[in-house]
């Protein structure tokens, strides 16, 4: 299976630029997700794959086959050989499940015996081998969304290309049917781009994400890397619950910074590899604010903070309380819950992220 390279691809929808010099490379294999908010050039990137919208510059390889080279199509998308799966199944209500699988080895005019066969084994893969006969209407959501996928996977793919597939389905299913592609996925081994706005999606799902927003790539990583160090305010604000809070980082050195925020006591010591002073963020996720309970000295540290509960929720395996920070309005989870009326937290400097504000996150 080859890897996927795209290199400098722009792309211009009238005066709206849809993508900007966006450059990834796929790994043979893997399952890359492209995740980000609506609008932000998600499904354009994989059109451009696919070779259904043609960019204005850059250049698109599968492996050293270059498809695509500043604004010459070397390889038409038909035969770029891409499994494509959108939103909307897409099937063909009047075919049976095995007519809507079997068509794309019609199209290549593969013999009826092999197609029948390689119909029936790909009916298997999706475990829909017992309804080859039946209609779409006859099939719940999550099985036509299979017939979709088998369609995609009945011409081997040299990529599979899936835009937002689970989208129509309950989240239930949505959740089933993605632990069922993984597995199917890494049976079959072929390279996929998969793309959605749910970043839970995105980070059960894949072996590497590309965080996106208006057209540019912020982060790619693993679904850990982005979680715990997302590399700006806009990847630690999109992925995950984070709390932001207001701060000036007083000193840095390259390794670590001293950082005031803003409500608590104390100045932190936070590993931190910029050497910019000033205004910053500072992210902490809900679940790394620390709660002292009752019996540890609760109160007398300088980087404590006793503050009111403003709120609380029982979220079946945890619980969540909101509190203010310095007026910031913060959200702390625990498996443990708390009782009474006040929490005593504080922020350990090593779960912190600093952040130089410069600009609203959401803007370019
Ligand atoms: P969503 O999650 O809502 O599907 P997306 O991240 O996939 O969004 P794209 O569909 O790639 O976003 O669109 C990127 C930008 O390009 C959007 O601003 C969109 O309005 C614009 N755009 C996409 N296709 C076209 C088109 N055919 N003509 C004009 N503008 C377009």
């Amino acid at each position: 299976m080859p890897s996927l390279h795209l290199d400098g691809i722009t792309k211009q929808f009238s005066r709206h630029t849809a993508l900007h010099d966006l450059s990834l490379t796929v790994r043979d294999g893997e399952i890359f997700t492209l995740l980000g908010p609506s609008g932000c050039g998600k499904s354009t990137t994989l059109w451009s794959i696919a070779g259904l919208h043609r960019p204005d510059s850059g250049s698109i390889a599968f492996g050293d086959r270059v498809v695509f080279d500043h604004g010459r199509v070397n390889v038409e998308p038909e035969d770029r050989n891409c499994g494509v799966v959108f939103q909307s199944y897409a099937i063909w209500p009047h075919m049976s499940v095995a007519e809507n699988v079997g068509y794309p080895l019609k199209l290549r005019r593969t013999p009826a015996a092999r197609r029948d066969r390689r119909v029936r084994e790909v009916l298997e893969l999706v475990e829909l081998g017992d309804h080859a006969l039946k209609y779409p209407h006859q099939l719940s959501g999550g099985q036509q969304q299979r017939v979709a996928l088998a369609r995609a996977l009945a011409h081997p793919p040299d990529m599979l290309l899936l835009d937002e597939p689970f989208s129509n389905l309950d989240a239930k299913l949505r959740d089933r049917s993605r632990q069922w592609l993984k597995a199917l996925q890494s049976q079959v081994g072929v390279t996929t781009v998969f793309v959605t706005h749910d970043q839970d999606e995105a980070l059960s799902f894949s072996d590497r994400v590309a965080v996106m927003n208006r057209g540019r790539v912020h982060q790619v990583g693993t679904p850990e890397e982005i979680y715990r160090y997302p590399a700006d305010l806009f990847v630690a604000d999109f992925v995950g619950t984070a709390n932001l809070l207001p701060a000036e980082v007083v000193a840095a050195d390259g390794t670590r910074a001293r950082v005031r925020v803003e409500g608590i006591g104390t100045p932190l010591d936070v590993p931190h590899t910029d050497k910019r002073l000033g205004t910053a963020k500072v992210s902490v996720r809900p679940e790394n604010i620390h709660i002292h309970r009752a019996g540890d000295g609760t109160g007398t540290a300088p980087d404590r903070l006793t503050v009111p509960v403003e709120g609380r929720a029982y979220l079946g395996d945890h619980h969540r309380y909101s509190i203010r920070i310095g007026g910031t309005p913060v959200a702390v989870t625990t498996t443990r819950p708390v009782d009474g009326a006040e929490l005593t937290i504080s922020l350990s400097p090593e779960d912190i992220r600093i952040f130089p504000v410069e600009s609203d996150p959401y803007e370019e």
